[in-house]
């Protein structure tokens, strides 16, 4: 099932989420429904925070990248990264942030701790638009957007864009759950 996407300047965004004790056929039903929302929104990675709860899941699949093509999809439970090492720059988007780039400096590789999605646990050396993905989407499980990431110079060409989301001007060509809904459900 497609879940519409919550836009920068929702509250859940900027939550920390809760960490999961295990997967039951509900929380398998939302992966399946993540990927689903992720694919049709031309995304590499997407957070549960972002669908709506806020809990400790995400999921990537970076086979839509040529170069990655054999790189499977990845369910991350209850992450924890144990070690970084050297920092690379690159330019990110976020499927909460529609319209919005900017470069990043983040490690470039991690060592890290997760359930897979059979909640066994796992730990694995990461490098590569793998670290990359999987960082930006940590982020969201802990409140934090890749633009809070970004430099003030570079943040402040984008500040218009972003004014504009938290308005709720929003252009994507996938399902959003932007601020005048979420007031009407409020309301
Ligand atoms: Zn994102």
């Amino acid at each position: 099932m497609i879940l519409p996407i919550n836009i920068y300047s929702d509250d859940i965004l900027r939550q920390k989420a809760t960490p999961l004790k295990g997967v039951d056929s509900g929380i398998k039903e939302l992966i399946k429904s993540m990927f689903d929302s992720m694919h049709n929104a031309s995304g590499i990675g997407l957070a549960a925070p972002q669908i709506g709860h806020s809990i400790r899941l995400l999921v990537l699949d970076i086979s839509c990248i040529a170069k990655y093509a054999s790189e499977l999809p990845m369910v991350v439970i209850n992450p924890h990264i144990l070690a970084v090492k050297g920092s690379n720059e690159m330019e990110e988007g976020c499927l909460s942030i529609p319209g919005v780039q900017g470069d990043v400096l983040r490690p470039a590789s991690i060592t890290l701790k997760y359930r897979d999605a059979n909640f066994v646990e796992q730990t694995g050396e990461f490098s590569g638009m793998l670290a990359r993905v999987l960082q930006h989407e940590i982020d969201h499980l802990d409140g934090t957007l890749f633009v809070d990431r970004m430099e003030k110079r570079d943040r402040r060409k984008v500040q218009q864009e972003l004014a504009a989301l938290s308005s709720g001007n929003v252009k994507a060509d996938y399902p959003v759950v932007a601020r005048e809904q979420i007031a009407a459900i409020q309301g």
